[in-house]
């Protein structure tokens, strides 16, 4: 579906591609990562999982440009993501990054509708067109009806899908999130473990860090774990 057809990054170039990255925290204890590499191809939704403190969230926020590594090289649609200053890797994240928390982190004194709104406006996108891919994505994800409703009055479930609706509003070529079910009850993780496995058979590239065995389950196409900052298993998932 177009809609949700990521941007594709140059032949045969993994659109992630993380090069013995170190992250030290400098206080003598251990290093949060220790010589990573990994490659994500355009398409692919990787899980990472792993122990509390392994370094997951580490990790995502390298990739998304919201912290450095100490060592190594992190690449993003060609982009040197460890080398941008923070102009452009706020940028960056605005247009080719989709951000997913397990906290929703939406803005309650705006209603779903200009939550979701938010980065096309940070992004300059025409009002128009704006609205239409608002609403065509609140209509695709289920939460139409909620469009003029303030987040507070929703249910996490339902929040989740609108903080997924803000993170696809400028075409990521890259959706990240972290723990994105971890503060879900089971029927609600259930719908946003759909939703996502449903955005990559859309051809969405996902990255996600997750304790949530049943979320690698049902969208990843490959997990990785970490353990101690450094990845000790790398395996493609049976569909
Ligand atoms: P996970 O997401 O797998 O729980 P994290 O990436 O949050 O792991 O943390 C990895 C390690 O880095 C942990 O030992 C954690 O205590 C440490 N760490 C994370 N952030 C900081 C920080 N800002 N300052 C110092 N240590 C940190």
């Amino acid at each position: 579906m177009t809609m949700y057809a990521p941007a594709q990054s140059a032949d045969g170039r993994p659109l992630v591609e993380l090069r013995e990255v170190s992250r030290s925290y400098g206080q003598g204890g251990p290093p949060a990562l220790a010589g990573v590499d990994l490659r994500v191809a355009a398409g692919e939704c990787l899980a990472v999982l792993g122990p509390s403190g392994s370094g997951k969230s580490t990790l995502l926020h390298l990739i998304a440009g919201l912290d450095r590594p100490t060592g190594g090289s992190v690449t993003v649609d060609g982009l040197r993501v460890d080398r941008l200053g923070e102009a452009a890797s706020a940028r960056y994240r605005r247009s080719r990054i989709g951000l997913v928390f397990q906290f929703f982190q939406l803005l309650d004194d705006l209603t779903v509708v200009d939550n979701v709104l938010l980065p096309a406006q940070l992004a300059g996108l025409p009002r128009a067109e704006a609205r239409r891919r608002a609403a065509e994505l609140l209509e695709r994800l289920g939460i139409a009806r909620y469009a003029g409703t303030h987040p507070g009055r929703l249910s996490g479930g339902e929040r989740q899908r609108v903080a997924v609706a803000r993170a696809l509003m400028n075409r990521p070529a890259l959706l990240l999130a972290d723990e994105p079910t971890g503060a879900l009850d089971s029927a609600a993780g259930d719908g946003v473990r759909e939703l996502l496995a449903g955005l990559n058979a859309d051809g969405q590239t996902i990255v996600l860090v997750t304790h949530d065995l049943r979320l690698a389950a049902a969208c990843a196409t490959r997990t990785v774990e970490l353990v101690d900052g450094r990845v000790v298993r790398d395996a493609g998932v049976a569909a």
